[in-house]
């Protein structure tokens, strides 16, 4: 019987390593879409013709917001 209805979000933890604009006016970090051979991000910004690179978490996060759609970091990171 399921009587709780409190969701544990997969994915608490944010990734080693995500990715990034590379122009140097992107202050987003996206997570990687696992699916890609390339660095990409998993949300719909990926349709974007820019080029990505993938970077470590804990050396861009404190100067880059984390991208809130919810197939990267959407609502859990605030
Ligand atoms: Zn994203």
């Amino acid at each position: 019987m399921v009587g709780v209805s409190q969701a544990v979000p997969q994915g608490k933890e944010l990734p080693e390593t995500v990715v990034r604009n590379r122009s140097q006016y992107a202050k987003t970090l996206h997570r990687r879409d696992p699916d890609a051979d390339e660095p990409r991000p998993a949300c719909p910004t990926r349709k974007s013709e820019h080029d990505y690179t993938e970077v470590p978490t804990a050396a861009y996060r404190p100067h880059y917001k984390l991208c809130q759609n919810p197939e990267c970091f959407g609502g859990e990171w605030r």
